[in-house]
């Protein structure tokens, strides 16, 4: 079966700050096969693999990349699918749980003493709570942080610089995430929480190894989204609902686009649900 693909360019409702970068709108392309669509949308400062590089893969027949072998791979998950997903509070004054049964919250950010305050305000929301240093706590900041949330706490994903993880670990609930982007397979380190799988990042390959590693160790896995179009986030909805199915995955992302394709994911806040949605038709599809 012969395959097209569309680069795009969607805008966001707001400038998002990518490491030193700030992006106004997201670039990809969409790649078809028969009734399955894939997304690949490298994220800038944090993708191996850039748009560019994608280009190069599909015109000129390049070697292919992590986000295209995502997109690729994505073609194969076909089924209706559906799952959880936790809310993401990014700024201290936004302490809102809505109607999610788990919340993420950006820490490392603000003085320590606000993002405190901030957790022990969720904590009175009943919802379960996960952290996210980004590396950018120590590991005095991080128990305090965890103690904070206490038993609502459910991890805190990746709190410190690499040379703290491993006393972390022994300290408290550690999700990995920038962790699986930087270590082979062989060397991810035991004892953690949860992986956090970013397979538009990681690629296929580095996804499925990641995966089956936690499957090896009983580790549970949360899927997360890095801003892919509605396109994109429908694979990652069908990929969590067959690797995870029962966890609330990381795939709240959707809100951030000012315009999107159409249709392809339906939400109440909490859950995803995957649906049939509507491509462009125009003339700029190429075959590949
Ligand atoms: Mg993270």
């Amino acid at each position: 079966m012969t395959r097209r693909g569309l680069r795009y360019e969607l805008p966001l409702k707001r400038p998002l700050r990518l490491g030193d970068q700030q992006v106004t709108t997201r670039c990809g392309w969409l790649v078809q096969r028969g009734d399955a669509v894939g997304d690949a949308c490298p994220l800038p400062a944090f993708s191996i693999d850039s748009v560019a590089d994608v280009d190069g893969a599909i015109l000129r027949g390049q070697t292919t990349t992590a986000s295209l072998s995502w997109a690729l791979h994505a073609l194969d998950l076909t089924e209706h699918a559906e799952v959880a997903t936790a809310g993401l509070v990014t700024e201290a004054d936004d302490v809102e749980a809505g109607d999610h049964a788990c919340v993420k919250m950006k820490v490392g950010r603000r003085p320590l003493a606000e993002e405190l305050r901030a957790v022990t305000s969720l904590r009175s929301t009943g919802v379960r709570i996960r952290l996210d240093g980004n590396r950018a706590l120590t590991p005095e900041a991080t128990a305090r942080l965890a103690d904070a949330a206490g038993d609502a706490l459910e991890y805190v994903e990746e709190p410190v610089a690499p040379e703290h993880l491993a006393a972390c670990i022994q300290r408290a609930p550690i999700a990995l995430d920038e962790t699986l982007l930087d270590a082979p397979v062989a060397e991810v380190p035991r004892g953690a929480a949860a992986f956090v799988i970013k397979p538009t990042l990681l690629g296929a390959e580095h996804t499925l190894a990641l995966t089956a590693l936690a499957a090896r160790r009983g580790t549970p896995v949360v899927i997360s989204s890095c801003y892919e179009s509605a396109v994109g986030r429908a694979g990652l909805v069908r990929f969590a609902a067959a690797t995870a199915p029962d966890t609330v995955h990381g795939l709240g992302t959707g809100p951030a686009f000012a315009s999107d394709f159409e249709g392809w994911v339906q939400t109440d806040g909490a859950r995803l649900t995957t649906c049939a949605g509507a491509l462009p038709e125009e003339d700029a599809w190429v075959a590949f």
